[in-house]
């Protein structure tokens, strides 16, 4: 089942210098259940696909389709995970990771039962009542794991999420993360300049070149080798 297409995108910059092509007739499909990664160098407009896919940006020419519609905004279908990971300060764990079922109006109770799952999903069990600053890199990076998980999202995208870890901490993410994607049965679309973390973690690797930003490679890799 296709969730995203994307037909002949093309994204422009206009800056004071002239026109950027980002993006020059980039087609991909990201299919239901699928990890997909997007491997490439710095400039190569990775990000830039996936803020058209969020729906943050618009595009120049060509398609970009959730379900054969359309996308022409951000909505909670389509979680989005950063670098540096953004959680409200004033907000606890907790209150972070209940922010979206809370505003979209599900029950109480179900809100308390969805929260103590996705906390014990990204190994957060004690730590509750924290703050955001009272967290490390890595846990905080859990928690926007799990607050962007709480919404239930058809599709996680994914900006070099563990790019500012150290090693070690970048190492149990990425078992975290695919712990997650396999017992959820998520769809992920993730970016890295890691050729490592994408063989490792990827069930589809396109390779994309910058100037203009396009694909020019794409392998698709056994789902087997990906069991522990
Ligand atoms: P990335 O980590 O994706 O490589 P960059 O460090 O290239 O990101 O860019 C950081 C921010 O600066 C992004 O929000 C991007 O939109 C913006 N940016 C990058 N290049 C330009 C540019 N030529 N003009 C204006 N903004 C830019
Ligand atoms: P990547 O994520 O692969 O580093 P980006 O999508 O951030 O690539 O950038 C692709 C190209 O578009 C780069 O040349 C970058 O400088 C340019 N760019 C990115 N964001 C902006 C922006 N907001 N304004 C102008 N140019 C941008």
């Amino acid at each position: 089942e296709t969730l995203i297409k994307i037909e002949n995108l093309t994204v422009n910059y206009q800056t004071k210098t002239g026109l950027i092509e980002a993006l020059k007739d980039v087609n991909l499909e990201l299919k239901k259940g699928e990890f997909l990664c997007i491997l490439g160098p710095s400039g190569c407009g990775k990000s830039t696909l996936l803020r058209v896919i969020a729906g943050f940006i618009p595009l120049t020419s060509g398609k970009c389709l959730m379900h054969e519609n359309p996308i022409e905004g951000p909505d909670w279908h389509r979680g989005v995970v950063f670098q540096s990971p953004t959680l409200y300060p004033w907000l606890t764990v907790k209150g972070n990771i209940e922010f979206g079922p809370k505003s979209r109006g599900v029950p109480k109770d179900k809100i308390e039962e969805i929260s103590k799952f996705f906390i014990q999903e990204v190994d957060l069990e004690g730590f509750e009542e924290k703050y955001p600053f009272e967290l490390s890199g890595g846990m905080k990076q859990r928690v926007a794991l799990a607050r962007v998980l709480a919404n239930y999202p058809e599709v996680i995208l994914m900006d070099e999420p563990f790019g500012s870890l150290d090693a070690f901490t970048r190492s149990n993410m990425q078992n975290l993360i695919r712990n997650i994607w396999q017992e959820n049965n998520c769809s992920i679309f993730f970016i890295t300049h890691d050729v490592d973390e994408a063989l490792m973690l990827g069930t589809k690797v396109l390779v994309m070149s910058p100037r203009p930003g396009k694909i020019i490679k794409e392998f698709t890799l056994d789902f087997t080798n990906k069991l522990l």
